[in-house]
């Protein structure tokens, strides 16, 4: 800086010179500045804030998903801010956004991907509009709050705050919003993955499925569950077809009662626990950290006694069981015309959910020896995934731990796994690390509230969730001195 004025200022050649001068100067310090020059957060939040609620009140319920509406008060916003972007529709009305600052050539970006579509509400449950985006008691009450709008929102505001402030990157940073995740994705993160991968083809990408909780499985304090991987859906359909006839004569191979007792014998039998390295690793986390005696059982898993105590006391809620094994879910049954006629086919649909590493066919195997009966037909809904965990450490992993300890000191952090199905398989299908972490925290009565009655998302968790993404953003992506 100094060699620059002493450079201008050798030169006297009147006003001008002085004038361009300090501009240079103006220039260089602005630009010296922006990268260290505190964000005004206040501001920051407060415009965040208007986004958020403004981006909520669009109706983009799935189905049928329209979020054209919606991805284009994204598309403007980013635009106004000089960021490129770039829309792709799968179907009318289906449109992904994909927005993005370019860093050096030759080195994948990080993505901050989320959806806009939200599930259904029944508007008549609600306190407040589903869609009205009501500010009350300092939430921000509307259908899509926590999945996934602000999460959205936090993306797009620290995309904003990275250009404003035009942070010198080592990486360049991308955002994708989609349609369609509620209905599987086949239309959104599927479909652009498939057909438009060049327009993302990130390092790594950050998406819903994990946040932060207050009194996890027992623990004291804050815990963030990051997730790394998924149970992979596996949808299946049973037809069994037999001899109808008069209901007033009962007969063994009545096809309701066939399937009735195979289905009985399989549901019985679900598939036997088994510790996955993902799930060993959280244990070995959390284990010390707990209270006895769950702290010891957690440490002994590989005990068949400690896994008993364990089920049956620090890990007994079903969604941390349905973790522990492939799993078989019967949720639908279709069978009979009449009262009293035998049917000739009964039918059921099994949403069965596998682990990571669970062969298919051994599966299905399986379940056919359960099932006892040749005549049945196992038709797949849809097949399991292939997608590969992502690696509960490396840079991306290292990163998130950054972000967590600098805006959630203390908290921990642990690799989990989800139940249910996000966009990330998609990925890491690809190959590329995918992480569940959204920067709140969430007790399990706000979490409750996701596809629910009166799902809202405090104005505290947004602002932290802005912050820990830029945050995140900064440790990935900028230039190191
Ligand atoms: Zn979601």
């Amino acid at each position: 800086m100094r060699s620059l004025v002493n450079l201008v200022l050798r030169f006297r050649f009147g006003g001008i010179v002085f004038a361009a001068a300090a501009l240079a100067i103006a220039i260089s310090t602005a630009g010296q500045a922006e990268t260290t020059a505190p964000i005004d957060w206040d501001k920051l939040n407060s415009e965040a804030l208007g986004y958020f609620r403004d981006f909520a009140k669009f109706d983009t319920t799935n189905p049928p998903s329209n979020t054209a509406v919606a991805i284009d008060y994204l598309k403007k916003l980013l635009d106004h801010e000089g960021i490129a972007t770039e829309t792709f529709e799968s179907k009318p009305g289906m449109v992904s956004l994909v927005a993005k600052i370019p860093g050096p050539a030759g080195v994948k970006p990080m993505l901050l991907m989320s959806h806009a579509d939200v599930v259904p509400a029944v508007g008549a449950n609600w306190t407040h509009p589903p869609f009205g985006a009501d500010l009350s008691d300092g939430y921000v009450w509307a259908r899509g709050a926590i999945d996934d709008k602000a999460h959205g929102i936090m993306a797009l505001m620290t995309m904003i705050a990275l250009k404003r402030g035009n942070v010198p990157l080592r990486r360049g940073i991308e955002l994708m919003v989609n349609p369609d995740e509620e209905a599987g994705g086949a239309n959104g993160a599927e479909w652009m993955v498939k057909t438009h991968w060049d327009a993302i083809d990130p390092a790594f990408a950050f998406n819903e499925g994990g946040g932060g909780a207050p009194d996890w499985l027992g623990l004291r304090g804050t815990s963030f569950q990051i997730a790394v991987s998924e149970k992979r859906v596996m949808w299946l359909h049973l037809t069994l077809r037999g001899k109808g006839g008069h209901g007033s004569v009962p007969k063994p191979d009545n096809p309701n009662l066939v399937l009735v007792n195979a289905l009985h014998r399989l549901l019985e039998n679900q598939p036997p626990i088994r510790i996955t390295p993902i799930i060993a690793q959280a244990m070995d986390t959390i284990a010390p950290l707990e209270p006895f005696p769950a702290s010891f059982e957690l440490s002994h898993l590989e005990l068949s006694e400690m896994n008993k105590l364990a089920i049956a006391g620090v890990l007994s809620p079903y969604n941390i069981q349905a973790l522990l094994r492939d799993t078989i879910s019967l949720t639908m049954l279709n069978a009979g015309v009449k009262v009293n006629v035998v049917p000739t086919v009964a039918e059921a649909s099994l949403d069965c959910r596998l682990l990571p590493g669970t062969d298919a066919d051994a599966f299905l195997k399986r379940m056919r020896d359960l099932l006892g009966d040749e005549r049945f037909t196992i038709d797949y809904l849809q097949h399991p995934d292939e997608a590969p965990p992502s690696p509960s450490s490396g840079e991306a992993w290292d990163a998130i731990k950054r972000a967590v300890e600098k805006n959630f000191k203390g908290a921990l952090v642990v690799p989990w796994m989800t139940t249910g199905g996000t966009d990330s398989r998609f990925l890491r299908e690809r190959g590329v690390p995918s992480y569940g972490f959204v920067p709140t925290i969430l007790a399990s009565g706000e979490i409750a509230r996701v596809h629910g009655d009166d799902e809202r998302l405090s104005v505290e968790n947004l602002n932290r969730g802005i912050r820990t993404t830029y945050d995140l953003a900064i440790d990935l992506c900028a230039a190191k001195d």
